[in-house]
């Protein structure tokens, strides 16, 4: 009745999404914390002022968004948590200081990274040269991989659980493969040094493609968006608006990678979907962009609450790794991750574990409010 190659389909499995009872949502990574207000004013204006819009196709460019985007990126550095916040405007941290201005023309729009990741692979990865990627990571690849018929060079982590960078970069040389990681990797947290990834690029197969998913980054130390002028024919970032502008249910993602690269995007875009991104996402994320001052004080806030979280687990013997996302990964001696998931389940919290060999001990917690926190540590002080 269908295509054999649906027979071969593996498809990425969410964080589950309840109807049914009030849970404390701690498994899907997504900010508790709502957009700004004049996110939610901006589309009821348009609306209000511009009904026929809903009835006319979107803007297939989307100019002014990936304006705006470049703007909050030269405002905040590509990380929210560290930015200077002056009134309603940001500035960068010392380290993430662009060496250059971004423009629009380095930006690509999708709906949700998840679909700009789509394009990506359909764009750079061949089907006959193996994808090098962690063993342990954003597990929608190996899905990707599976759509698009792209075998996989899955390198396993260091002991440390750190990516085993160097092994990947020899993996991509010796086999002139392209390679995709997120930074910082997800679901451990842990991130490289914009410096090892500066390594990565330098010694990887020339003309092969690296993808950096930045979808934490907002929570880190370091972007590496100050690379994409060194690399123009190389690197590609992407980026979301779901984590750290409060954006999952808008469903709104970009790249930053130089005007060449992203042309081609936009040319595998308009081969799949002239309009990826709808008039009321357009207008949310512009207005989002333009408040980024707030989602920079959200940001502050979760890892400030990420640090003491950490530091409360690790206090009670738990093992934690060095989380620089809005999400902990840890484990505690004795209990099985699914243990841990179902215990915490039933204090009405949602939190994620993995059937997926060699982290199954560990569950993945989102950080929420104080509150959510608080009553967390109540279930988890339980076990
Ligand atoms: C959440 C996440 C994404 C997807 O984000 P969307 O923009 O919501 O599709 C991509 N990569 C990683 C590593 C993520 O954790």
């Amino acid at each position: 009745m269908v295509a054999q190659r649906i027979k071969k389909l593996n498809p990425y499995v969410p964080g589950e999404q309840p109807t049914d009872k009030e849970y404390i949502k701690l498994n899907a990574n997504e900010n508790p914390y709502p957009p700004h207000e004049s996110v939610r004013e901006a589309v009821k204006a348009t609306l209000d002022a511009h009904p026929e819009k809903m009835g006319l196709y979107p803007d297939p460019d989307v100019g002014d968004l990936r304006q705006a985007i470049a703007d909050m990126l030269n405002a905040t550095g590509g990380v929210l948590a560290n930015a200077n916040i002056n009134g309603e405007t940001c500035s960068p941290d010392e380290k993430n200081k662009l060496p250059f201005t971004v423009t629009p023309d380095m930006i690509f729009c999708g709906n949700g990274s998840d679909e700009v990741l789509s394009l990506v692979f359909y764009m750079c990865f061949d089907s006959s040269i193996p994808l090098v990627m962690p063993e342990h990571s954003y597990s929608f690849y190996p899905v990707y991989c599976g759509f698009y018929g792209i075998p996989m060079n899955r390198i396993p982590l260091k002991e440390d659980w750190t990516l085993a960078y160097e092994e990947m970069t020899d993996a991509s040389f010796s086999n002139r493969g392209c390679m995709i990681f997120p930074n910082p990797n997800a679901p451990t947290g842990l991130a490289l040094s914009r410096a090892e990834i500066e390594n990565m690029l330098e010694k990887s197969d020339p003309d092969r493609i690296v993808v950096v998913d930045e979808a934490y980054a907002d929570f880190a130390e370091e972007s590496c968006i100050p690379l994409i002028h060194k690399f123009p024919n190389k690197l590609i970032v992407v980026r979301t608006f779901s984590k750290s502008l409060s954006f999952a249910g808008m469903r709104l993602g970009y790249t930053v990678a130089s005007p060449f690269l992203t042309d081609i995007i936009r040319t595998v875009k308009n081969s799949f979907n002239h309009f990826p991104v709808d008039f009321i996402a357009k207008t949310a994320g512009i207005a989002s962009c333009k408040a980024a001052w707030y989602s920079a004080e959200n940001a502050k806030k979760i890892v400030a609450e990420r640090d003491s979280f950490i530091q409360w687990l690790k206090d009670r013997n738990w093992f934690v790794l060095d989380s620089k996302t809005n999400f902990v990964f840890a484990k505690k001696k004795g209990l099985s991750g699914k243990h841990i998931y179902e215990q915490v389940k039933k204090g009405g919290i949602l939190i994620r574990h993995f059937n997926t060999k060699g982290i199954e001990d560990f569950v993945r917690m989102t950080i929420g409010t104080h509150e959510q926190m608080e009553a967390l540590k109540n279930v988890l002080s339980t076990l």
